[in-house]
């Protein structure tokens, strides 16, 4: 008998399955695809020899910032996050891009007139980037040990009132240039909701702040897949293993154990385990909702990225991330599009050039370009051509440097990742409720039964490569089954 099993290897599964094994349980992972990481992978699309995409996440300021990474050490256990000098830049038609740089002064200085307005707002919260981690990351059920000081708590309280400011129609009083308020709306546009949204400002202050501290929005060396791959290194290392192509439908696919441990939707855990799950809790983990959702688009180009250089700074250019959608006011007719289950004819997109920072990823004069685009829920549309002509938009003679595209969209998004329901890549509406209530409002979000525990994006903290929502289950498990204490993080 195994003493516990962990369904899927996402960042969540894999935090889970380490926070286990360390304190010295036998974990098995079992995961459907034939690869190990979920959200976390890095593969050899057969676009071009050689040059391998990030089929989800790209991007990692939530990897180093987050508790369960921090203590578990992704440097010394072989990540290299590399640091781009620009976070994240937003192009404008026919004027300067904004840019967020990983210095917040820099940062400041070319956001002219609305400097003072980041720094007050931004940088007040970069600078307290624990305690603001410590809210936006904790299980929202206890005090994370890093508000523990009134310096903290007062940090807390501060960024919550951003988050008032940002996520409502008082969005605009802070801004007096169309660049900074583009910047940031940017940033919540990642919580694919309409905007101005409370969530969509939660999203906003945190991934912001991290911009400006640590490693910034970090690109793992080789790609994503490296933080997955240290995660199952350390997973054997304590004893423990993983099982891949081994998609778990029903009980009978389980090896018998003391726990188990679901990376997966609320519907996944329900279609296994039916009525063991008992009545309550069936109805409580039906009511997680699904948000809209995402189309990929992966190619592969014969140079970078030809942005446009309205200043002559280059700054785009030198960006780990570009955030594709213009000024807030056509991101915000995007969002509601989508929200309104139509397709934006300039969708929202994020777009990530990982040879930027990372000159290995370019093999042979090709490299990878990892974009997708905001589509309603559950859209079977091909999105190429319309990402293309964003990307067009803001860099005049992209088409010329395309060699080859492939679209995953929203609809066939579950094929390699059950999870992303009709292409819900959150999990789970990110909405202020469901990022409290997720999958719905429960003392213990985690636990499904006796022995029985969801850890993945779709319960607190939400998505995200952090691996905190299998930090969080893992620890409950230890006490709840094993009857073991793991300090909170
Ligand atoms: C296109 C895209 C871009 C993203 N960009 C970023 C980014 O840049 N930065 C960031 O931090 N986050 C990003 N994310 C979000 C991030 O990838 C996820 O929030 C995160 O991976 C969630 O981790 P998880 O462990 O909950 O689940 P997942 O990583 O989704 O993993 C779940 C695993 O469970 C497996 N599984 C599911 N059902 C079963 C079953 N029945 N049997 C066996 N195995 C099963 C799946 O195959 C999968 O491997 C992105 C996501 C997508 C899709």
């Amino acid at each position: 008998m195994e003493d516990a099993v962990v369904v899927g290897s996402g960042p969540g599964g894999l935090a889970a399955a380490v926070t286990l094994a360390r304190a010295g349980v036998r974990v098995t992972v079992l995961e459907a695809q034939d690869t190990v990481g979920g959200g976390a992978r890095t593969l050899d699309l057969g676009l071009a020899p050689g040059v391998v995409h990030d089929v989800c996440s790209a991007v990692h300021p939530m990897a180093w910032a987050s508790p369960f990474f921090r203590a578990f050490g992704l440097d010394a256990h072989g990540v290299d996050l590399l640091t781009p000098e620009v976070s994240y830049a937003q192009p404008l038609d026919g004027r300067s891009p904004a840019v967020a740089y990983r210095s917040l002064a820099r940062t400041v200085e070319g956001l002219g007139v609305d400097g003072g307005a980041w720094r007050s707002l931004v940088g007040a919260a970069s600078e307290r980037w624990e305690a603001v981690t410590a809210v936006g990351m904790g299980d929202k059920r206890s005090v994370p040990p890093g508000l523990g000081t009134p310096g903290a708590l007062l940090a807390a309280a501060r960024f919550g009132l951003g988050v008032l400011e940002q996520g409502t129609r008082a969005w605009d009083r802070r801004w007096r240039t169309p660049g900074a308020a583009a910047l940031l709306t940017g940033v919540a546009a990642h919580s694919i909701t309409p905007l101005p949204s409370l969530a969509g400002a939660g999203t906003a202050l945190l991934l912001a702040s991290l911009a400006h501290a640590g490693a910034g929005w970090a690109i793992p060396r080789g790609g994503s897949q490296a933080i997955a791959d240290a995660l199952v290194r350390d997973l054997r290392a304590h004893g423990g293993d993983v099982v891949t192509g081994v998609r778990v439908r029903s009980r009978a696919d389980l090896p018998a154990a003391r726990a188990y441990l679901f990376d997966t939707t609320p519907r996944t855990l329900l279609d296994v385990l039916g009525d063991e799950v008992p009545a309550a809790a069936r109805a409580a983990l039906r009511r997680l909702r699904h948000g809209d959702a995402a189309a990929k688009v992966d190619f592969v180009l014969d140079g970078p990225v030809p942005w446009a250089d309205p200043d002559g700074v280059g700054a785009v250019a030198r960006a780990g991330t570009v955030h594709v959608g213009g000024t807030r006011e056509q991101m915000v007719r995007a969002e509601a599009e989508v929200a309104a289950g139509r397709h934006a004819a300039r969708p929202m997109m994020l777009v990530s050039d990982p040879a930027v920072v990372d000159p290995g990823r370019e093999v042979n004069g090709l490299r990878p370009l990892w974009t997708y685009a905001h589509v309603p829920a559950g859209s079977d549309v091909d999105v190429t051509e319309a990402v293309t002509a964003q990307v067009e938009r803001f860099a005049p003679g992209f088409r010329d440097v395309v060699v080859a595209a492939r679209c995953v969209p929203a609809a066939r998004m579950a094929d390699h990742n059950q999870n992303y329901v009709g292409g819900d890549i959150a999990a789970g509406a990110v909405t202020m409720w469901q990022m409290i209530a997720r999958p719905a409002l429960r003392a213990n979000p985690y636990r499904a039964a006796g022995g029985v525990y969801l850890c993945s994006a779709s319960t607190p903290p939400g998505p995200g490569v952090h691996g905190m929502p299998g930090f969080h289950a893992a620890r409950r498990a230890l006490r709840e089954v094993f009857g073991v204490r793991v300090p909170a993080l």
